[in-house]
């Protein structure tokens, strides 16, 4: 399976405690990330992650892209609600293809664990 991890600045540490708790299912499936949450997930648990640029930069369009084109299974996205960020538009975007694409998507930890839960014991 396929696994996007994107998490907004003031949630890398929620994503980086996800991932070490779960760092025994991540390891069974192909990750990918925008920059700066892969490059700081894989240096507190060990994962390989495929990174695409900063989610600023362009990251979030890269996984966005991913999605268009059908190739990701599952998409945790640590939204921030409480700050605006100047590549809103971009994260609409990305939000929004989930949806067109119907691609199971978290945007806080306790839905990601369920939709862990949910892949490991075979009822998605
Ligand atoms: P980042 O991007 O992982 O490069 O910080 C995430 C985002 O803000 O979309």
């Amino acid at each position: 399976m396929k696994i996007a991890l994107i998490a907004h600045d003031k949630k890398k540490n929620e994503i980086i405690e996800l991932a070490k708790e779960h760092k025994d299912f991540l390891a069974n499936h192909e990750l990918f990330a925008t920059g700066t949450t892969g490059t700081l997930i894989m240096g507190e648990t060990g994962l390989t992650i495929t990174r695409m640029k900063s989610g600023p930069l362009g990251g979030d369009q890269q996984i966005g892209s991913m999605i268009a084109d059908g190739l990701l299974d599952l998409v945790i996205f640590l939204r921030d609600p409480l700050t605006s960020q100047p590549h809103e538009p971009d994260v609409s975007a990305l939000l929004r293809l989930c949806d067109v694409q119907s691609i199971p998507l978290a945007t806080n930890t306790k839905s990601a664990e369920i939709m862990f839960a949910a892949f490991e014991n075979g009822a998605i």
